[in-house]
């Protein structure tokens, strides 16, 4: 355990067990150099203990990292309730996870993430100030996706020379929350748009509400395109995919886009720019912890745009030193969380 925690230079990793509700939670902080943790809760069901430890340290080290490259006044953490085949009470399970995070005195705020909702959130809120995205707080997702937006105008300037988006190919993979809401921002920006997803419902929607051209969710990753936006599921970049792609560029929402670090040469090397996924889908991030911090909407806005120059900041690193955007970005985050890197 401690090797891992030094890998990954975690902090803290803290634990519960509330036999009263069958909480079996892990907490972990990877730095609060910069401020309170913050990262969102998963509740999912894991093969075993130390994959819910290495799952919270990994996701926890992401979230630094974000925070640091969006000029958050915010620290990495992450929290892991292992979810079991059956459970009495959920509400009282997360008011229990309330008063765990309570019980840390305000080093980790919670957040939703895979398996909870903002439900859930309200009943930790009934124990702890320290967390984010309530149902009063409202959905992040649209503050994502405006995020992405300001980081395709920024990827196109770098790599086409303009931030016009009008007539581009525009190729979105996954129209959920974030997605449908970027083809909107996308459409109203005179961009040619193209999609897939799971749900055949919405493409539909996609194709009426913007216009846009269905496409087998199969071929979406490797259609002819000037932008591939990825905003379904994580790890859809692999070797053979980016052996595959054609487009100019790839920039949108997914969580964890590379399936492992060297694919972010293999883009390089391909001559299509990649816009790190921490970096141009941290809008949600930027506007849950400013949120918090008591901010109001149009100073949250204006902080939101600035991924767009971020982005283009990265790009310029990645130019110079002749070295992918991914590679620059992991960098520049430790050279803030650290003092040193590259
Ligand atoms: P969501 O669950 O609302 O939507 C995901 C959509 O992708 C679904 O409609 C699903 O059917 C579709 N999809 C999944 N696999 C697909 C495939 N192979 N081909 C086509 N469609 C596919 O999720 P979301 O909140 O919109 O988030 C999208 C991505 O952005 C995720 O990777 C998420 O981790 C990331 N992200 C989201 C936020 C946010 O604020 N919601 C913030 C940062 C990152």
């Amino acid at each position: 355990m401690f090797d891992m925690m030094e890998a990954t230079r975690l902090e803290k990793l803290h634990l519960a067990y509330d036999p009263a509700t069958g909480l079996r939670a892990v907490i972990a902080i990877h730095s609060t150099r910069l401020g309170p943790a913050l990262g969102g809760c998963r509740y999912l069901p894991y093969p075993n203990d130390e994959a819910a430890l290495r799952d919270a340290a990994r996701l926890a080290q992401g979230m630094s990292y974000k925070a640091a490259l969006a000029g958050l006044r915010q620290g990495g953490g992450k929290a892991v309730i292992l979810r079991a085949p059956h459970v009495d009470n959920r509400g009282a399970l997360f008011e229990a996870f309330g008063r765990f995070i309570e019980s840390l005195g305000g080093a980790y705020v919670t957040a939703v993430d895979s398996g909870t909702s903002s439900a859930d959130m309200d009943c930790i809120a009934q124990h702890t100030e320290h967390v984010t995205s309530t149902t009063r707080g409202g959905d992040p997702s649209p503050h994502t996706a405006l995020g992405v937006f300001a980081g395709i105008r920024a990827s196109a300037q770098a790599r086409l020379g303009s931030d016009d988006l009008e007539d581009l190919r525009i190729a979105v993979q996954g129209l959920g929350h974030v997605g449908f809401a970027l083809c909107e921002h996308l459409h109203a920006a005179g961009a040619e748009l193209l999609v897939s997803d799971l749900d055949p419902g919405k493409v539909q929607l996609a194709v009426e509400q913007f216009g846009a051209q269905p496409i087998a969710n199969e071929a979406l990753l490797t259609t002819p395109c000037d932008i591939l936006a990825p905003c379904g599921l994580g790890g859809v970049l692999s070797s053979p995919v980016v052996a595959q792609l054609r487009c100019a560029v790839v920039a949108g929402a997914a969580n964890n886009q590379l399936a492992h670090p060297d694919v972010a040469d293999e883009l390089e090397a391909r001559g299509i720019l990649y816009a790190p996924d921490y970096v141009i889908n941290s809008g949600g991030l930027i506007y849950v912890a400013l949120q918090h911090q008591g901010q109001e909407l149009p100073a949250i806005t204006a902080h939101l745009a600035q991924i767009g120059n971020r982005l283009t900041e990265v790009f310029a690193h990645a130019q110079a030193d002749h070295r992918s955007p991914a590679r620059v970005a992991d960098m520049l985050a430790e050279r803030i969380l650290y003092g040193h890197g590259g």
